[in-house]
């Protein structure tokens, strides 16, 4: 039998992360009491997913752990009180090298959604976008890496697609020309954009017009608002107490920019693993 159901972004968050990936808090068990506290209707557990060779390990859970995270996830789907649906996930940093394996990922979690975090290729040195100012090179190297990610059938949507304004400071014709590039991408593969809340909880980046938020990006999702792309919003909390934190400030960026939030609609299969598919 299959069980369909339609949520909306206010009682969803699939972007969450525990003390798996080592600079978050909190167990998945927690995160399942916060979000029935807060009257979320959807929870996805979205651990940085770790890879076989170690890459971004700094910034993740170990391989070897993989088995415990998916464990709590599955015991927590099992014991989540009524009314709260529970999806094993994963943020995956992608490469077209780890395709395979992200396949392998997918067919055994609910939900992949992607992320570009560092532009480095070479495994001994990463290129943090959180430590490095960007240049318009790097700026464009994201770009392409995200198109990439986008691009590779895997993801139901991609996080902070408007993380480059973390370092890239200056809003230039640079920026806009790859903003585009990324939302004419997502489209073109149906996937969605993530207005992100964690960026409004980041230090914020002085600029000679006066401070504004890393990430999200004004200008990003008023260029978006002439697309028909889809739009999703999620607190990406690092802590269970932060599972709705920004959930209305990013509802007023997209309200400003004229974007409507889409809907998932979740299949459940016989096996367990859910369906998620955008409306
Ligand atoms: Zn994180
Ligand atoms: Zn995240």
């Amino acid at each position: 039998m299959m069980r369909n159901q339609e949520y909306t972004q206010e009682v969803v968050n699939l972007h969450t992360h525990s003390f798996y990936c080592g600079h978050g808090s909190g167990t998945v068990e927690e995160y399942v009491q916060a979000a029935s506290e807060h009257g979320l209707a959807l929870l996805g557990m979205s651990e940085h997913c770790p890879v076989p060779d170690g890459r971004w390990h700094r910034s993740r859970m170990d391989y070897s752990q993989i088995e415990s995270y998916e464990h709590d996830c599955q015991t927590a789907k099992e014991t989540a009180p009524g009314g709260l649906s529970v999806l094993t996930g994963y943020e995956c940093d992608y490469l077209p090298e780890y395709q395979n394996y992200y396949e392998e990922v997918a067919e055994r979690v609910d939900y992949l959604i992607c992320a570009i975090h560092d532009l480095s290729t070479d495994l001994n040195h990463e290129y943090s976008v959180f430590w490095n100012q960007l240049s318009k090179k790097d700026l464009v190297t994201y770009t392409d890496m995200y198109c990439a990610s986008l691009s590779s059938g895997l993801f139901l949507f991609g996080a902070h697609p408007d993380l480059f304004g973390y370092y890239y400071h200056q809003w230039d014709r640079e920026a806009e020309a790859c903003s585009r590039a990324i939302i004419a991408c997502a489209i073109t593969n149906n996937v969605a954009l993530e207005i992100n809340a964690n960026g409004m909880r980041k230090r914020k980046v002085q600029l000679e017009e006066g401070w504004r938020h890393p990430y999200p990006l004004s200008p990003f999702w008023e260029i978006a608002s002439e697309y028909p792309l889809q739009v999703v919003t999620n607190s990406d909390a690092h802590n269970p107490s932060l599972i709705k934190e920004g959930y209305e400030a990013c509802a007023q960026i997209a309200s400003e920019n004229n974007l409507q939030f889409c809907s998932y609609r979740v299949e459940r299969e016989q096996t367990g693993t859910a369906c998620i598919t955008l409306v």
